[in-house]
């Protein structure tokens, strides 16, 4: 990991400083600190979904290779989203500078920044707003808070709008419920007309487009995955799995974040869905084409969000399924479950998921005909249709992560604690003012997981770990709980930052432990291959 070449924990803690800058901030432009920032989009990235301005070019350079016209794209851009979002115009008006937001952002509790103050943030646009859509900006500029939209200025947005996880805990504290996040979404969809992405989100926006999933890989590599898991299943278990791909006429279509494909401790949860999967019998399939359930398009822009999600319902029409799950995704969730609607109506082809187990319909579905696999697997605990073992997971000592889209977002807070307890005997929560609708952000959602930026992560994550050194030092919590592909990445590099002997687990990892297959040999090991309490030197 790159944290090895950045400043250290105590000395990052120590760096932050609160006092007010000398200046005012509208005379601070965006300082570029190194391991603060992403590399800009590749014009190679840019072309593949036909962007605009596509070129090669670096935040650090003078010339960003803009188009004359810069500032008019710009501004009609904003004029077209104002007319279009009442919320966006309202929040540009009703800020009273309560300050009640101020010190709720991680990344300002992580850097001092006055910038990452959800309320400043927003005001790095409304001074826009102001300059060019009202009269008392248009006449008295600075005084009534307004700016001219210079290069500065641009600049400054790119810094901050990609300095803010869209994690909408500001909005929890607002009065007014002003969401920061729906203005950084406007300002990324506003910067991406002049070509502003990032490299670690067009990559991934390009990749998807072209083969189905941000990692770019091909249907050979996705099964090849796959069967390298049902190998290790095997070894645990004795039990060979054969799932489906691809195939005409099952019930369900499952799509997993295709992180969950690839890296550790993805993996293992992958390794859980296959097992639960296979003691059901469920008649499911993979999809080696509509193989991305997360979406870096929503990261860029609306439209971009819908080209990408447009495969998964095109694949379930082409297999002729009747309904989906999704595997543990945060963001996935949160756009499936509020955006489809408007983006492609009711899905009329598909019926409305039924558990073929527990008879239970997912009423809250019947339009998008989705559900996540937390409240499926939820719904199979409560109607006892799993034998568990819980003390199978009794090596560890778990706490819980609500990844901001599921939780805060959408609403999961206690399916997956109905689904913990289930499979854990030793659960222990953070404390509460960092928890549920009041979690803290990973610190690298909404695409800032890459690694040239891991300052920025690791300040943006000093919040949630040091809620979780809380619970290690506490109670000895020694594993890190969530339901999103992008936590599990992410909250990887944090706590080997700050925590390094905290793990971090998807939940159906923990679930794949404990579930008691039929058939199954007597297990000595769990799905990292390790031993199971009690079983040491079984193995
Ligand atoms: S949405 Fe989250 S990251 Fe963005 S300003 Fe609010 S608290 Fe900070
Ligand atoms: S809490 Fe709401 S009203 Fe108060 S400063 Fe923040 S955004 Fe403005």
């Amino acid at each position: 990991m790159a944290t090895s070449k950045i400043i250290k924990p105590n000395e990052l803690v120590v760096s932050i400083d609160y006092k007010p800058p000398m200046k005012w901030w509208m005379d601070t432009p965006a300082e570029f600190k190194p391991g603060m920032y992403c590399w800009g989009a590749k014009k190679k990235n840019l072309d593949a979904v036909n962007f605009p301005n596509a070129r090669d070019w670096s935040p650090k350079e003078e010339d960003w290779k803009l188009p004359e016209n810069w500032q008019e794209i710009l501004i009609e851009g904003l004029k077209d989203k104002l007319g279009k979002y009442r919320s966006f115009r309202l929040f540009m008006d009703i800020c009273v500078r309560c300050g009640a937001c101020a010190d709720k952002c991680h990344f300002f509790i992580g850097s001092g920044d006055p910038k990452n103050m959800p309320v400043l943030r927003t005001e790095l646009m409304r001074s826009i707003y102001k300059r060019y859509f009202t009269n008392s900006g248009k006449a008295l500029g600075r005084l009534a808070g307004a700016r001219d939209l210079t290069l500065d200025v641009l600049k400054e947005w790119w810094y901050y709008f990609y300095q803010c996880t869209e994690c909408r805990r500001c909005s929890v504290f607002c009065p007014y419920g002003i969401d920061t996040a729906e203005i950084t979404l406007m300002a990324r969809e506003l910067i991406n007309l002049l070509g502003l992405n990032t490299d670690w989100i067009s990559g991934p926006v390009a990749n998807c487009y072209l083969k189905g999933n941000h990692l770019g890989l091909e249907p050979h590599t996705i099964k090849s995955s796959i069967e390298f898991f049902l190998d290790d299943i095997e070894t645990i278990t004795g039990i060979k799995i054969e799932p489906t791909f691809n195939r005409k006429g099952a019930e369900i279509l499952f799509i997993a974040p295709s992180g969950d494909l690839f890296a550790d401790p993805g993996t293992y949860t992958a390794m859980g869905y296959l097992m639960l999967f296979h003691e059901l019998g469920l008649d499911y399939t993979w999809s080696t084409y509509a193989s991305e359930g997360g979406n870096f398009g929503f990261f860029t822009s609306n439209e971009m969000a819908k080209r990408l999600h447009y495969k998964v319902y095109a694949e379930a029409k082409r297999l002729g399924v009747k309904w989906i799950i999704g595997g543990e995704c945060g963001h996935m969730w949160r756009l499936w479950h509020q955006y489809l609607d408007t983006w492609h109506g009711p899905a009329d082809f598909l019926e409305v998921p039924v558990s073929p187990i527990t008879g239970t319909r997912f009423e809250h579905a019947k339009s998008s005909k989705f559900i996540h696999i937390v409240e499926f697997t939820a719904d199979l605990i409560k109607n006892g249709k799993l034998k568990l073992d819980p003390t199978r997971n009794d090596h560890l000592k778990v706490t819980w992560h609500d990844s901001c889209n599921t939780s805060r977002g959408m609403g999961f807070l206690e399916e997956p604690r109905y689904v913990l307890k289930g499979v854990c005997n030793n659960f222990y929560e953070m404390p509460e003012n960092t928890i549920r609708e009041k979690t803290f952000c990973c610190g690298s959602g909404t695409g800032l997981n890459a690694s040239e930026n891991m300052e920025l992560r690791m300040r943006g994550g000093l919040p949630r770990a040091n809620a979780v050194k809380y619970v290690r030092d506490k109670y000895g919590v020694n594993m890190l709980g969530n339901i999103c592909a992008i936590d599990r990445a992410t909250l990887k590099a944090l706590v080997e930052y700050y925590t390094p002997d905290v793990s971090v687990a998807g939940l159906h990892e923990l679930v794949g432990n404990a579930l008691i297959m039929k058939g199954e040999k007597e297990r000595t090991i769990d799905l990292r291959l390790e031993p199971l309490p009690g079983k040491e030197g079984k193995e």
